[in-house]
């Protein structure tokens, strides 16, 4: 679902005269918490009138490619790494080197640099399972610890995972699963897997949220979404599967043809600042690890040191490509499943 928030009617809220410093359209692919409060708080500090559209990576990727000859958006904020690697090599995105790189923990600025400048780091998270504990109780199941737990008949019909075509997440399971298994053996283990799973959701969010509102046992999801569905009161818990999991370098990319640059080079700089990735938490409740070293790990949030996390290949599941093969050979075999 397409998102469009004009938050014009704020611009009263600033004592700042809003028109005067111009517009940012800004795509966004993380939670619609985060956008709107990076939005606001954005737009209270400079006086830039904010235009968000919240879509999922993989969707806002294809809008991306189909506006390439007529960009109406300026600023692509969140969202998996794979997608805006994808859009740097395809001259989507334009390069940039913020002030503000130097704050930087080490993997946000691999990310730069992989992208030739052109995509940078704002947040990491893990991938892991998501489970609605009193469900599983009633059900007499336990949590799943392994990615071969997941495939257990037992679990029938209780999973939910995203689609890849849409969901950035999607894309970061399948690719986790290729690097850990080998390509063929990733897809038979998704065909295995494809009784349980009860919905290809459009969102990386949704199956979490579907899990927070009890629909289903289980997700495939980001771990930090599933702290924040825990933190927000519902009876939610996560683990990590004991093979190891893949991980998302959560990026910022200024598109190629933004007709506001300078307010995009500005959000850039600002997205970066402690006070900015503080606002995730603060007011988004979203619990990913910031990119700027100073920024804290929110307490309770999943802390990627002691996750078994697999050495993600960046380059070659962020290349074009490569994403496009595996999603088609995804939709063959698995997506086009009765
Ligand atoms: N929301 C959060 C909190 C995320 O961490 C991410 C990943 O970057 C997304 C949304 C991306 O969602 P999707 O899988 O729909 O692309």
């Amino acid at each position: 679902m397409v998102r469009l928030i004009s938050l014009a009617v704020l611009a009263c809220l600033a004592s700042v005269p809003a028109r005067a410093q111009g517009v940012l359209n800004l795509y966004c692919s993380v939670q619609i918490e985060w956008c709107q409060a990076a939005a606001t708080n954005f737009q209270r500090e400079t006086g830039i009138r904010v235009n968000v559209t919240q879509r999922g990576s993989g969707e806002t990727l294809a809008a991306i490619r189909a506006e390439a000859q007529n960009p109406r958006g300026d600023l692509w904020f969140g969202g998996t790494g794979d997608p805006h690697l994808a859009a740097a090599e395809e001259n989507l995105t334009q390069a940039y080197e913020s002030p503000h790189a130097g704050q930087l923990q080490p993997w946000a600025l691999a990310q730069h640099r992989q992208s030739g400048g052109r995509a940078i780091g704002v947040y990491a998270g893990a991938v892991g399972f998501g489970f609605n504990s009193e469900l599983l109780q009633r059900r007499g199941l336990a949590p799943p610890r392994s990615w071969a737990d997941l495939v257990d008949p037992r679990y029938r019909g209780e999973i939910q995972v995203a689609n890849p075509n849409s969901s950035g997440t999607a894309y970061v399971i399948i690719a986790t699963l290729v690097q850990l298994m080998g390509e063929d053996r990733a897809f038979a283990y998704l065909r295995e897997l494809h009784p349980n799973i009860n919905a290809y959701a459009r969102s990386g969010t949704g199956p979490i949220k579907a899990v927070a509102r009890g629909e289903t046992a289980i997700s495939l999801s980001f771990v930090h979404d599933a702290v924040t569905e825990k933190n927000a009161g519902f009876p939610v818990g996560w683990t990590t599967p004991t093979e190891g999991t893949g991980f998302e370098i959560g990026s910022m990319s200024i598109l190629r043809g933004a007709r506001n640059l300078a307010q995009a080079r500005r959000f850039y700089d600002w997205a970066l600042t402690v006070e900015a990735q503080r606002l995730g938490f603060d007011i988004g409740k979203q619990l990913q690890t910031p990119s700027n070293r100073a920024a804290p790990l929110t307490e309770g949030a999943p802390d990627l040191t002691v996750i078994r996390l697999i050495d993600y290949d960046f380059a070659r599941y962020g290349r074009s490509a490569e994403r496009r093969r595996l999603i088609e050979r995804w939709d063959r075999e698995i997506g086009a499943l009765p």
